[in-house]
């Protein structure tokens, strides 16, 4: 996959803009980027230390295209 140009990333960096992030609250409103191919995959954490700058898994959210089952 190519990843995003650097002015599309932000402070989670590839994770951002890819499919398989998602963003989790805890009871005390913080706010965590979850992976996840971390659940099917063990190669990824589920909480990936950010700002992810290369991953092998990622996959642009923007690209569309079916999803993966889990
Ligand atoms: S696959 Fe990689 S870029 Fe995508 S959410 Fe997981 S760690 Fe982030």
């Amino acid at each position: 996959m190519t990843p995003p140009s650097s002015s599309r990333r932000s402070s989670t960096g590839l994770c951002a803009s890819c499919r398989h992030q998602r963003i989790v609250k805890n009871t005390r409103g913080s706010v965590f980027s979850m992976c996840e191919r971390s659940k099917t995959d063990d190669r990824f954490p589920k909480y990936p230390r950010l700002p992810v700058l290369e991953c092998v898994g990622y996959e642009d959210r923007a690209a569309g295209g079916a999803t993966e089952p889990d």
